[in-house]
């Protein structure tokens, strides 16, 4: 049988004045002692030495497993990905490695962290090391290393970012996109859109006399109608279809494969809802309106700004035909 002495004491003998049998004393407490699993397979792969840490972490000890099959005391480790593993430290006789980010883990291990990770099984980085005796190698030593901790901060801070981009693109208090997300997304709808010759269009709508419902009932009450319309307009729009908070009370929404006619319609439906919906505050009844401006995409266009300044005008121009309306930029007097 292989012995675990035979790793490192031919050099150190060389070196040193301590017999063999306290080299050997040694070598054993060092695997037994580390915090990391240390294996080593012969050329058939049958398990020649099997540390402490791997004899804990699997129940199994030294004694019932030595000279057993690795894929028959472990079935489920992945046999042909390790095979051709073993087969290319031994050809190349080069060590190789394997961190949790390309596999979780070796062998399913249970961890020691009970409650907050994502996996039933510790997280492990695998080194594979040729040991040559003799002329050639005829060993390979497997080290795990328990990286449970580093693959949980990893995917912490993984949730943590994705949840700052999220809130980077959402706006605090009606939860629908900010107008710097909003406009990006224009920018690429509009690309794309002119890329593969698609109709697309846009809808600006702007809550009507906003300022007298501050003034009537309060900035609260400002707010939750803010909520509650974008609430209401969100709930009416398809799932490709991307809605912004402009500015103060002012709403846009990119209606991507969508021409003059239908957004025209759906800015209809939109303005309809919003009045017919009965909201409450302070035990108080409150009706809002909203005016809206519809423009759609034309050849002639050269950028996105263009086009917002169309469904601008049209908005401009439900206004000034006494609100609770919609106009389009074919209608629209200002048309850029
Ligand atoms: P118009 O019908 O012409 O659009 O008149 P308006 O009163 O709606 O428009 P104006 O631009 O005069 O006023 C908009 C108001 O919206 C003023 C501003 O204080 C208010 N506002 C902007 N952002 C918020 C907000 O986040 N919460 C609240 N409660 N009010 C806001
Ligand atoms: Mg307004
Ligand atoms: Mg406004």
């Amino acid at each position: 049988m292989f012995d675990v002495n035979e790793l490192i004491s031919p050099l150190a003998t060389e070196q040193t004045s301590l017999s063999e049998d306290v080299l050997k004393k040694i070598n054993r407490q060092i695997a037994n002692q580390l915090n990391t699993g240390v294996l080593v397979l012969d050329e058939a792969f049958n398990i020649v030495i099997w540390n402490r840490f791997l004899q804990v972490h699997t129940d199994k000890f030294g004694a019932d497993i030595i000279g057993q099959s690795i894929f028959q005391a472990f079935p489920e480790l992945p046999e042909r990905w390790l095979t051709r593993k073993l087969m290319s430290v031994m050809q190349l006789n080069t060590p190789n490695f394997c961190s949790w980010e390309q596999r979780h883990h070796l062998f399913e291990l249970p961890h020691t962290r009970p409650i907050t990770t994502d996996s039933e099984f510790m997280a492990q980085n695998c080194t594979f090391l040729p040991i040559v005796t003799e002329s050639s190698c005829k060993h390979i030593c497997i080290l795990i290393e328990d990286v449970t901790d580093v693959c949980h901060y990893q995917g912490q801070l993984q949730k943590a970012l994705e949840e700052l981009a999220q809130m980077s693109r959402i706006d605090g208090l009606t939860q629908i996109y900010n107008r710097r997300h909003w406009q990006e997304s224009l920018e690429q709808e509009f690309a794309k859109a002119k890329r593969h010759s698609k109709s697309l269009s846009l809808v600006m709508l702007d809550l009507d006399y906003f300022k007298l419902l501050n003034d009537n009932y309060g900035h609260q009450c400002g707010d939750m109608v803010l909520i509650e319309v974008s609430k209401l307009i969100g709930s009416l729009l398809r799932v490709e279809d991307i809605f912004g908070r402009y500015g103060g009370e002012e709403f846009a929404i990119i209606l991507p494969e969508t021409d003059l006619s239908g957004a025209i319609e759906l800015a209809e439906r939109i303005c309809s809802a919003v009045a017919k919906k009965s909201l409450e505050y302070n035990g108080e009844e409150i009706n809002v309106t909203i005016s809206l401006g519809v423009a759609q995409l034309r050849n002639k266009e050269v950028s996105y700004e263009g086009l917002i300044s169309q469904a601008d005008s049209a908005l401009y121009q439900a206004k000034a035909e006494g609100r609770n309306k919609v106009c389009s930029s074919s209608t629209s007097v200002a048309e850029v």
